[in-house]
């Protein structure tokens, strides 16, 4: 005789319901020898399926021990049953339970997928499996396109698909009409003689019958056991010939096959829910749309301000009289004087020094007037602000010493004054009643801000100071400083020089490299702003995904059920559910991204002074942010299906 494979010894089981507690189970003592066919019969309620779910592992005995071949269930994790649950019982329910979305050959190869059958040989094998079942042309059709009876097949393949050494059908004729059901019969008969172990649960005694030991039950307490003599074999010989029992060959790329099956779920998952699929993104999208584009667009103003500031010359420090912007007494101060240019000039660390002495004057030429803020410049001074020349030239150093009344006028004076098709060099302007020569025209240089609207007009600094203004000290003094030298060495050594001549520090340098650090800093302010709205809104998208996810998670406990009655273990369903939320996330994150980039499309159909910039850096951080959502977000809802009771996951339909 066979030996003893499952052994139940005082085992009880309670319900707890309500204030209730329900006894399903009194210390039943019973033993299975491998190869035995037995048949669990009893009224409804006597506990039948509680006892068939305790010996599949799905349950667990309250009081008592079951031992399979030996092995003391009691102590084992939920992983280790969930182990014995995939690799030695087979189970078939009364309602099929199979999966809806998944096409036959699909659900009956689900136990090999977590046993780490690599793909080929697992569809083959449950290919193979529903061919000899008799379903050789319904590989492809869902569940719904089966009858009872086919359904009941695929479960059986299913059953068999990792070698099914025992065999637990509860009621597995309960939902079919008779001549499937001796069908069904017949199936179970091969079985049996082919060497699995067969455990029956019927209420119904012909069906019991056919087995060769019935054990009965009756108000949880084992009311008979004994041999079934006069044995009937309803329909020897069914449709299945034989069934190879080889074990599945486990792979290294176990891990990973199961990784492809989660993800392949969470596709078909999404794919069949698309509209909450996309609502759920939408939080995301809209997240990570607004960050990358505003993000960009920073980026984009960020370096518009710094090529304004790039194209006034980083390397120009100006010098004016007073202790810093805005002083009241600025305007007293007569100390920045030509013998300071000339010392300044006399710096190896300075490239060009050019002064400055403005005012405002009207202009006239003909019967046009208008005003104009006229600089007195030096001759570098074109070449220390960086402008170039349209036509003409500028004035020279000896035009300097003459006090030559000449001129350079910009863009606004010449159009101005001057017909397009008028050459304004060599026509002499009236700056209010001193008559002088325009030799050049600068061309068009845009400002930090914008375009000005402003006249201006160049004049040597000398003829400025003694012919319009009657003074003998500058307004300011620009220097550029050389290439090649720090702007702030520079700066300091001439405000030693400056202070040494002077005695006292009556003057202030500014620079364009100080303006354009506070333009940095003031960006990095403002990208930690939009960062922590940014943080916000995706907390919001995640929460939205997690709430879906949880809402899945409800509606799909059944087959989280079938998954682990099948052998699935905690760690599988998590996964299946963190890849779902993961994949939302990311999809949303992408989508998002694809927005922000048409934004950045239709941008400059809106504003054409600058442009949105994209960096590499945004995208990757936006990819992992939304990833990072979807698993933080995902966790939750996961670890909840995961902890799922398979029985009572089972039990929701
Ligand atoms: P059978 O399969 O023989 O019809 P069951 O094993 O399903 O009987 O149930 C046995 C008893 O345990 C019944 O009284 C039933 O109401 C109770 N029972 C089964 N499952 C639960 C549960 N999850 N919670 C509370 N009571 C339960
Ligand atoms: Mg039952």
């Amino acid at each position: 005789m066979a030996g003893v494979l499952l052994e139940l010894s005082q085992v009880s089981r309670r319900y707890i319901a309500g204030e209730q507690e329900i006894h399903a189970l009194r210390e039943i003592d019973l033993v299975i020898r491998a190869g035995e066919m037995v048949a669990v019969v009893g009224a409804s309620g006597s506990g039948k399926s509680t006892l068939m779910n305790i010996l599949g592992c799905l349950d667990q005995p309250s009081e008592g021990s079951y031992r399979i071949d030996g092995q003391e269930t009691g102590a084992l994790t939920s992983d280790e049953l969930a182990g014995l649950r995939r690799d030695h019982f087979g189970f078939i329910f009364q309602r099929y339970h199979l999966m809806p979305h998944l096409n036959a050959t699909r659900n009956a190869e689900i136990p090999a997928v977590y046993s780490g059958m690599d793909k080929a040989s697992r569809r083959e094998r449950a290919r193979e499996l529903l061919a000899r079942l008799g379903l050789g042309d319904r590989c492809d059709h869902r569940p719904s396109q089966l009858s009872g009876g086919e359904q009941q097949r695929v479960s059986i393949a299913r059953a068999l698909m990792n070698g099914g050494d025992v065999i637990l059908a509860d009621e597995p004729t309960g939902a079919l009409d008779s001549k499937n059901g001796r069908e069904m019969m017949g199936i179970l008969h091969e079985l049996h003689g082919q060497g699995h172990t067969i455990i029956l649960v019927t209420h119904d005694m012909q069906v019991a019958r056919n087995a060769e030991r019935i054990v009965e039950l009756s108000d949880g307490r084992i009311a008979g056991d004994r041999t079934n003599p006069d044995r009937v074999v309803d329909a020897p010989g069914g449709p299945l010939k034989s069934f190879p029992s080889d074990k599945p060959t486990r792979r290294f790329r176990a891990s990973w096959g199961r990784f492809a099956e989660a993800f392949k779920m969470a596709w078909i998952t999404m794919a069949s829910h698309r509209m909450r699929t996309l609502l759920t993104m939408l939080g995301i999208i809209i997240g990570i749309t607004s960050v990358v584009s505003v993000v960009a667009l920073g980026q984009g103003a960020r370096q518009k301000v710094i090529n304004d500031i790039n194209a006034m010359g980083t390397n120009v420090i100006d010098i004016y009289p007073g202790k810093d912007w805005g002083d009241e007494d600025a305007g007293g101060i007569d100390t920045l004087v030509p013998s300071d240019l000339e010392a300044l000039e006399s710096q190896v660390y300075l490239d060009s020094v050019t002064p400055g002495a403005s005012t405002n004057q009207l202009l006239r030429y003909g019967n046009k007037r208008a005003s104009a803020s006229i600089r007195g410049v030096g001759e570098q001074y074109f070449r220390v602000r960086g402008y170039e020349m349209a036509r003409g030239g500028a004035f020279g150093r000896q035009d300097v010493l003459n006090q030559a009344q000449v001129v350079v006028i910009d863009q606004n004076t010449s159009k101005k004054f001057f017909a397009a098709h008028e050459d304004p060099i060599g026509k002499v302007l009236l700056l209010g009643a001193l008559p002088c020569r325009v030799i050049g025209v600068t061309k068009e240089k845009e400002g930090p801000f914008g375009n000005n609207q402003n006249l201006e007009v160049w004049i040597p600094y000398t003829a400025a100071m003694s012919r319009l203004l009657g003074q003998h000290y500058f307004d300011s003094i620009t220097v550029r400083v050389r290439d090649g030298v720090s702007n702030q060495i520079a700066e300091q050594s001439i405000v030693k020089l400056l202070r040494q001549r002077h005695g006292t520090k009556d003057f202030y340098t500014s620079s364009s490299d100080t303006i354009l650090k506070t333009v940095k800093k003031t960006t990095a302010t403002m990208s930690l702003m939009i960062s922590a709205i940014a943080v916000i809104s995706l907390v919001v998208g995640g929460i939205g995904v997690m709430n879906i996810m949880l809402v899945s998670v409800t509606e799909r406990t059944h087959e989280i059920g079938i998954r682990m009655a099948v052998g699935a273990r905690q760690n599988d369903i998590r996964q299946q559910f963190l890849i779902e939320s993961s994949l939302v996330c990311l999809i949303g994150g992408l989508i998002g991204i694809l927005l922000s980039y048409g934004v950045g499309l239709l941008f400059p159909l809106f504003v054409k002074t600058f442009t949105m910039k994209f960096s590499v850096l945004s995208i990757v951080a936006a990819c992992v942010c939304s990833l990072s959502i979807g698993l933080l977000f995902g966790f939750l809802p996961a670890r909840h299906a995961a902890r799922l009771d398979p029985i009572e996951a089972l039990a929701r339909e």
